[in-house]
C-alpha cells in the first residue's frame, strides 16, 4: 500500500521540490531557491518562465475571451490553422487539449480509412489513452491495460529491414517520434524516414510525424523531420506550442482529413482563443530563435562531449539542437537527485537517460552552467 502524503493519486514520481515561480531559464522554490530549469515542463516552457511578450499576451486576451467553445470561430484558431499548415505543408487543423489527444486524432483518421494495422516503433511514446498507449512502443505502460484496440506491430527504431518486413497491404498507417523523446533521446536516420515513407506511399498507408517533443523548434528546426525532406500526411503537436497552457494540433493532409468528416470527431475544450493566441506568439519568438537554438544546441552538445570525455559513466551522448541526452551505463535517477542539490534541475528517461530540454533562450553562460554543474555531479558521484 502506497502511503499517501497528501491528497494526490500518487502517479507521479515527483521530487521533494514546490516550485512557485520562475524567470527566464530559472525556477525559484518555496524557499527562494533557484535552480536553472532543463526540464522545462518536459519540453512545454520552451520560452523559459514569465516571458514577456507571453504573460502580455494572456493579460490582453484573458481580459477579452478565454473560451468560446467550437460552436463558433474564434479568430486566433484560424489564424494558427493557417499557420501550422503553411509550416507544414498539410490541408487542414484539428485542435485539442492535449498530446494524447493529438494522437488520438491523427489514430482515428487513420482507422477510419482503413481498418488495417499500424505500425509503430519500440521505445516510443505516444500518450496515454488508450488508443496512442497502443502504439507507444513500451508494454510497461501499455500491459496493465490489457488488449488495447488497434492491431500493432512494433519495429526496432532505425532497423530498415525489420520496418520493410511489418508492411503489407493491410497496413493503414505508421506513426513515428523523428527523434524519440521518452524512449531516451533517439533520433531516426533519415534513410529510416525515407523509407518510412516509401513503404506507407507504396501500400497506400498514412504516415503520422509525433512531433510533440521534438517538434516546434526543439532541435533549431521548425521540425526534427525537416532534414530528412520526408512530408508526413499527418503531424501531430503539442507541448510547447501554447507556452504552459494546453494545446494540442494534429495536422491533415487533404486526403487524411476525407476520412473525419463532420461529427467524426470533437472537443470541447480545444482550441480556445487563449490557448491559439498564446500559440501564435509562440510561433514568432519560435521562428526568430531558431539560429540561436542551433548555436546553443551545438555550445551544449560541445560541452557534454567534453564531459563523456572525463566521465566513464557517460556512454554516449544523443540529440540534436536543445533535445540532448546523455545515455549512462547506470541508472540515472540519483544523478537527477544530486544534479537538484546542484542547482539544476534534469529528468531521467527510459531508466538510463538524462534528459535536457532547456529553454530556447539558453544563454551561452546558462549552457556553461549546465555543463559546470554536470561535470560536478559526475565528479561528486564517483
Ligand atoms: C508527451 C508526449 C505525448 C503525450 O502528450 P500529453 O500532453 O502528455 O498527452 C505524445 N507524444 C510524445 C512524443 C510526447 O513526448
Amino acid at each position: 500500500m502506497t502511503t499517501l502524503t497528501n491528497c494526490l493519486l500518487p502517479l507521479a514520481g515527483r521530487a521533494p521540490l514546490t516550485i512557485v515561480s520562475g524567470a527566464g531559464s530559472y525556477v525559484f522554490d518555496s524557499a527562494g531557491r533557484r535552480y536553472l530549469d532543463a526540464t522545462t515542463g518536459i519540453g512545454v516552457n520552451a520560452l523559459g518562465h514569465a516571458h514577456p511578450r507571453v504573460t502580455a499576451a494572456l493579460i490582453d486576451q484573458a481580459r477579452q475571451s478565454i473560451h468560446t467553445s467550437n460552436l463558433f470561430h474564434n479568430p486566433f484558431q484560424d489564424q494558427l490553422a493557417k499557420r501550422l499548415c503553411a509550416m507544414t505543408r498539410l490541408d487542414c487543423a484539428f485542435f485539442s487539449s492535449t498530446g494524447t489527444e493529438a494522437v488520438e486524432a491523427a489514430l482515428k483518421a487513420v482507422r477510419a480509412r482503413r481498418r488495417g494495422r499500424i505500425v509503430a516503433l519500440n521505445r516510443s511514446f505516444h500518450g496515454r489513452t488508450i488508443g496512442s498507449l497502443a502504439v507507444t512502443g513500451r508494454a510497461k505502460y501499455r500491459e496493465p491495460f490489457g488488449q488495447l484496440t488497434p492491431e500493432v506491430i512494433f519495429v526496432e527504431p532505425n532497423d530498415c529491414a525489420a520496418l520493410e518486413r511489418a508492411f503489407d497491404g493491410d497496413t493503414a498507417g505508421m506513426i513515428l517520434e523523428p527523434i524519440l523523446g521518452e524512449g531516451g533521446i533517439i533520433p531516426l536516420d533519415a534513410d529510416f524516414l525515407r523509407l518510412a515513407r516509401e513503404l506507407a506511399m507504396q501500400h497506400g498507408a498514412l504516415l503520422i510525424a509525433d512531433e510533440i517533443q521534438c517538434g516546434l523548434g526543439r532541435t533549431g528546426f521548425r521540425f526534427a523531420y525537416e532534414e530528412s525532406g520526408v512530408q508526413p500526411d499527418i503531424v501531430v503537436l503539442a507541448k510547447p506550442l501554447a507556452c504552459g497552457l494546453p494545446l494540442g494540433a494534429t495536422l491533415f493532409s487533404e486526403e487524411a482529413a476525407d476520412a473525419l468528416p463532420p461529427g467524426a470527431h470533437g472537443t470541447t475544450f480545444g482550441g480556445g482563443p487563449l490557448a491559439c493566441r498564446l500559440a501564435l506568439e509562440f510561433l514568432d519568438v519560435m521562428e526568430e530563435s531558431l539560429p540561436h537554438i542551433r548555436r546553443a544546441g551545438d555550445q551544449l552538445l560541445e560541452g557534454l562531449r567534453g564531459l563523456q570525455q572525463r566521465h566513464p559513466a557517460i556512454a554516449e551522448v544523443r540529440g540534436r539542437g536543445l533535445l540532448l541526452g546523455l545515455q549512462l551505463d547506470v541508472a540515472g535517477a540519483r544523478f537527477v537527485e544530486s544534479a537538484r542539490e546542484l542547482g539544476l534541475l534534469i529528468n531521467c528517461t527510459h531508466e538510463t537517460v538524462l534528459r535536457l530540454l532547456p529553454p530556447f533562450t539558453l544563454s551561452w553562460g546558462e549552457a556553461n552552467q549546465i555543463v559546470r554543474a554536470l561535470d560536478e555531479m559526475f565528479v561528486q558521484a564517483s
